[in-house]
């Protein structure tokens, strides 16, 4: 059973103004699609054909050596992307709540602390990748990876909850070379009911 692109769960320009249309175009329907092809090329015929992507990332040093590096690519790029229009949408932007909001405090001393530190790994991410906040296994960390690699990978072994695409495919169009100002801008999309089930089903 080949891997398919979700639908988005939401309009095409429902982002505007911050995200838009155009962007968000081309990343679903082009990148993230391109992502799909690779790796249904590459893990056709090995044993974790047909499993949940999540699994293969973690388990990635069992496929074939040759596999491995398509897989890291273009399985993150299919994780991270599933993952980055899940935890975007309109009328976003806002506060957590609940336990999420306590753990953000105790970690990083509030809301604006967060921020500033995942826009600072997303600003200083050289070339292309991401910006995380992660579970570890006992408590909320920030960090960036490179590429599309995934925080899921056994390298890094912890649970994504939130993350921001810093390719410039993700901004280019309307942010040019500001990454910056696209990180500033894209805390007003971000679906925090849907991180906060997702920090509920990891803790
Ligand atoms: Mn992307």
């Amino acid at each position: 059973m080949p891997y398919t692109v979700p639908d988005l769960p939401y309009d095409y320009a429902a982002l505007e103004p911050h995200i838009d249309e155009a962007t968000m175009r081309v990343h679903h329907d082009k990148h993230h699609a391109a992502y799909v092809t690779n790796l249904n090329a590459a893990i056709e015929g090995t044993q974790f054909d047909g499993r949940p992507i999540e699994q293969v990332l973690a388990e990635l040093d069992l496929l074939p050596e040759d596999k491995q590096t398509a897989v890291r690519n273009n399985g993150g790029g299919h994780a991270n992307h599933t993952l980055f229009w899940e935890i975007m949408g309109p009328n976003g932007g806002g506060e957590p709540s609940g336990g999420l909001a306590k753990a953000i405090s105790d970690t990083f001393g509030g809301l604006d602390e967060l921020k500033s530190a995942m826009n600072d790994a997303g600003v200083k991410r050289f070339g292309s990748g991401w910006s995380w906040l992660v579970w570890d296994g006992t408590g909320l960390a920030v960090y960036s990876t490179a590429n599309q690699d995934s925080p899921i990978l056994s390298s890094y072994d912890d649970v994504p909850l939130l993350g921001i695409d810093v390719w410039e495919h993700s901004y280019y169009l309307k942010y040019q070379n500001r990454r910056p100002d696209y990180l500033e801008a894209w805390w007003n999309v971000v679906n925090w009911p849907a991180v906060e089930s997702r920090y509920e089903a990891a803790i």
